[in-house]
């Protein structure tokens, strides 16, 4: 859809840096006068930084695209709000990445408990702060899916606790019940720590951190989140002040408006809403014409703050579906 009709909707644009098609200074000649918001993805999932950065992959082409977008923006008194993917890096996956249960190693993932990843994001969130981002946004957070994760960290530290041999897999944890039960509540306390720490580095640089959180029926919307990505809702709602509903990212399918598939993702936002008790808006990757009209519907029908749209697919979309739904 063109950038003039989603913003006549009242709709906030996710701007990739790289994949702009027009220039922002264009852009902000087109639609600048009513554009109130907007959001900015400030690392790709490839891992390269769209400001200065000495933590992350960079070259002298990007590196100050993101960080003159932000500063266009701002110059207007448009909000913006950063973007970044939390688990997903594919240079830092080389030394950090997470295995599956049969030992693969898929590209970008993050293994969630690895120390170093630890450090280094909480090192961009510092080099975040020094672009004047106020709120930013953590997408793409926690395990790959509920087939992760067995690298060796993980196998160990989970065998030491319980003194069990560390040879074990998925089959092997879902086959008694009470392991595979602690397996699920540890993997949430693992995500939960991370979170924790990020969310208290962010506060004390003056970022408000924004939880986009994955709401799909493939991942049996967030009461399957803790066994697939393990996220638990309860926990991380404690930690943000403003939830985004990524709304059927991995189905990319909606249902129609007014449809009983419509009514229950309705009624679905309103228990995650009465569930976390905080600020709740939408997202979605580009819309056709149908969509955008199902989305506003969605908005209104369930009070929600905003609507941020992205403008292009990001390059990763195919390979993080493939991954995110295995179930
Ligand atoms: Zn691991």
């Amino acid at each position: 859809m063109e950038i003039k009709e989603l913003v006549y909707e009242g709709v906030k644009l996710v701007f990739d840096p790289p994949k702009l098609k027009t220039s922002i200074e264009e852009l902000l000649l087109q639609v600048g006068g009513i554009l109130s918001e907007a959001v900015v993805v400030l690392k790709g999932g490839d891992g390269e930084a769209y400001y200065p950065s000495v933590v992350s992959f960079q070259s002298e082409k990007l590196r100050e695209l993101g960080l003159k977008m932000v500063n266009l923006l701002k110059d207007v008194d448009i909000e913006v709000k950063g973007l970044i993917y939390v688990h997903y890096d594919e240079y830092l996956a080389e030394e950090c990445g997470t295995v599956e249960t049969s030992g693969k190693k898929p590209e970008g993932f993050i293994c969630p408990l690895n120390e170093m990843y630890e450090e280094q994001f909480l090192k961009i969130l510092e080099e975040i702060s020094q672009i004047n981002i106020e709120n930013l946004i953590f997408a793409l957070t926690g395990y790959a899916s509920g087939s992760y994760c067995f690298c060796e960290k993980c196998k160990a530290t989970f065998a030491m606790d319980r003194r069990m041999p560390k040879d074990f897999n998925l089959t092997t944890l879902q086959g008694e019940k009470e392991l595979y039960n602690e397996w699920i509540e540890w993997r949430s306390n693992n995500i939960e720590i991370f979170l924790s720490k990020a969310v208290e580095k962010a506060k004390e640089l003056n970022i408000n951190p924004v939880f986009a959180i994955e709401f799909d029926p493939i991942l049996r919307f967030e009461e399957g989140l803790k066994e697939s990505l393990g996220i638990d809702v309860k926990k991380v709602a404690n930690l943000f002040n403003h939830f985004i509903i990524m709304v059927n990212p991995w189905e990319v399918l909606l249902p129609r408006m007014g449809s009983k598939g419509f009514n229950e993702l309705v009624q679905r936002i309103k228990k995650l809403r009465r569930e976390v008790n905080k600020k709740l808006s939408l997202m979605y990757w580009p819309p056709n014409e149908e969509e955008l009209k199902t989305l506003v519907q969605l908005k209104e029908e369930t009070n929600s703050e905003n609507l941020y749209v992205f403008l292009q697919y990001p390059e990763q979309f195919k390979n993080w579906r493939e991954i995110r739904t295995i179930t």
